[in-house]
């Protein structure tokens, strides 16, 4: 029996084009090489009912999405929930700056460290509203064009556009922290629109009620829904091809399963290099393939616990914030923890987290709480990724200390805490090389047209009938689910079938 479409990995964007090539009439197969779907969209649940998101947590304004809507995700049970108080900075002094899903509200925040700055983040929103919404938006939710928008500002990197418009530490230092998590590098130049661009968004960060794992299996519905089947536990061995077209994949298990179409959820060498024969692909495919960079500030450290109270912190008014980002004060950390990533050390430690369980009472038994922190920290820790084996335990321990000094009563509300270092990442997701969560580089013009590189930009990847769709390709990593939602609009584009079709080249 020969399918329509393979599609390797069954990370969120590749299930999104799944469902799509389902519903256009396609018979397709999933390979997924763990015996559970979703890539970075996973919770695990203990034997005593406590639920831990071990990837990803915060899905922003992911019920804006196009596919949420068009695979009616809410209906196969994706519910989302979005705190009012969606992000506190808190300081060590008890004050904070907050982010609102008013914007007003963050204003007023910002004017008490500066009313100059709440002056010029609301300029900035104003004027990048119709940018946003006429240009960024519509250009991340299609296939890439040879030519992107020239705005004035996008010439400026982060970090310069941040010290030249912004005059308090604290506003500088929330900005780029937001804008790290996007894993935008603060130092490039060509990205200094993202900061005026975050002040415009409209939609903040959510958390699917039940865990992060409820959106892969709504995902998973909606393909098997659609006839689409997975098979778990299988990895790809080879992508055979014949004539110069795609013929179907081999699995390490020794079985060829036909396909007239493969779609790769997986990172550019990791298809190219490792699954197509090297006579398959010019050399100058391989050695683009070869030269995809990951990123060096993306990985992160998390600190898992499970708590019989809730955290309470020394400062007022955080009981409802739903992401708490502590240990940072100033904008000029940043350098240093660039500079600590590059030579592989722990810089002092600034993380980020959530008590999921204030918001959704759910994800532990009555009464009972989980937390996370994440940090960002280098891959290779001293020099040698296997080092984090040895140092975790007490890095986390040090994670869990900082926690104290802000909300004293964690100290005693742990039950129990486990860790996730970067190469941990990298083991449990094999795409996310070097614990690279977005699966490869913002920077190293790895944008747009050109992402994952020059030429296979538009999802296509040379070989006919050989498709890329995961986060290494346009707009990128994380949970946007929009690399998957662009590759179906090409696919079924070039199937001549109906699909999400915007602008296909
Ligand atoms: C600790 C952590 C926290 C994160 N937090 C957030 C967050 O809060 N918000 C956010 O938006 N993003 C977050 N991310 C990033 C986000 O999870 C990823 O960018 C996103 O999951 C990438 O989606 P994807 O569809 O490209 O593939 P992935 O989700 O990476 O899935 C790829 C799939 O392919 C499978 N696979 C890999 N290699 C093979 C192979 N050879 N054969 C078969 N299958 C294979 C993997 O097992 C996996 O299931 C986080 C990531 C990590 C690691």
């Amino acid at each position: 029996m020969e399918y329509d479409g393979i599609l390797l990995g069954s990370g969120h964007n590749a299930l999104i084009l799944q469902a799509y090539l389902g519903q256009a009439g396609l018979r397709t197969l999933c390979l997924e090489r763990r015996l559970i779907a979703g890539g970075g969209l996973a919770t695990t649940t203990d034997s005593r009912g406590f639920r831990h998101n071990t990837h990803s947590f915060y899905h922003r304004a992911l019920t804006s999405m196009p596919w949420y809507r068009d695979l009616d995700l809410a209906r196969r049970g994706a519910e989302y929930i979005e705190p009012d108080l969606n992000v506190a900075l808190v300081l060590r002094n008890g004050d904070s700056l907050q982010w609102w899903t008013d914007f007003d509200r963050t204003l007023d925040s910002i004017a008490r460290f500066s009313r100059k700055d709440a002056a010029t983040a609301r300029r900035w929103r104003d004027r990048f509203l119709p940018i946003l919404e006429e240009i960024l938006i519509p250009e991340s939710q299609a296939p890439p064009l040879p030519w992107r928008p020239e705005l004035e500002v996008s010439k400026l990197s982060p970090l310069e556009f941040v010290l030249q418009e912004f005059e308090h530490p604290v506003v500088q230092a929330g900005l780029l922290f937001f804008n790290g998590l996007r894993e935008v590098d603060l130092r490039a130049p060509g990205f200094g629109h993202h900061i005026p661009a975050l002040l415009a968004a409209k939609g903040k960060a959510q958390m699917c009620k039940g865990g992060s794992a409820q959106l892969a299996k709504a995902l998973v519905r909606a393909v098997q829904e659609s006839g689409g089947e997975l098979r778990l536990g299988v990895t790809p061995r080879r992508i055979h091809t014949a004539r110069g077209r795609v013929t179907g994949v081999e699995t390490t298990d020794g079985e060829f399963i036909a396909s007239r179409m493969v779609v790769s959820g997986l990172n550019p060498r990791q298809t190219f290099l490792e699954l197509l024969a090297p006579e398959d692909l010019p050399a100058e495919w391989r050695r683009k393939a070869e030269g995809f960079r990951f990123n060096l500030l993306a990985p992160l450290f998390a600190l898992n616990l499970t708590l019989c109270d809730r955290p309470r912190y020394r400062a007022s008014g955080l009981d409802g914030a739903f992401m708490t980002i502590l240990g940072l004060e100033h904008s000029s950390q940043f350098l240093d923890i660039v500079e600590c990533h590059e030579h592989g050390r722990i810089p002092p430690t600034v993380m980020w987290g959530s008590c999921p369980t204030v918001f959704d009472p759910s994800q532990a038994p009555k009464g009972f709480h989980t937390a996370f922190w994440w940090e960002k920290l280098p891959y290779r820790l001293n020099g040698n990724p296997s080092a984090w084996d040895e140092a975790q335990r007490a890095h986390g321990q040090a994670m869990l200390d900082l926690w104290a000094e802000y909300a004293p009563n964690v100290k005693d509300a742990v039950i129990d805490w486990t860790t996730q270092s970067p190469l941990d990442t990298e083991r449990t997701l094999w795409n996310m090389r070097d614990g690279d969560l977005l699966v490869g580089a913002l920077s190293h013009g790895q944008v747009g047209f050109n992402r994952p590189f020059a030429g296979a930009g538009q999802y296509r990847g040379h070989v006919q009938g050989l498709y890329l769709c995961g986060g290494s390709s346009h707009p990128g990593g994380n949970i946007t689910g929009l690399p998957g939602y662009n590759c179906a609009q090409v696919v079924t584009a070039d199937c001549g079938l109906p699909g999400p079709r915007r602008q296909v080249l």
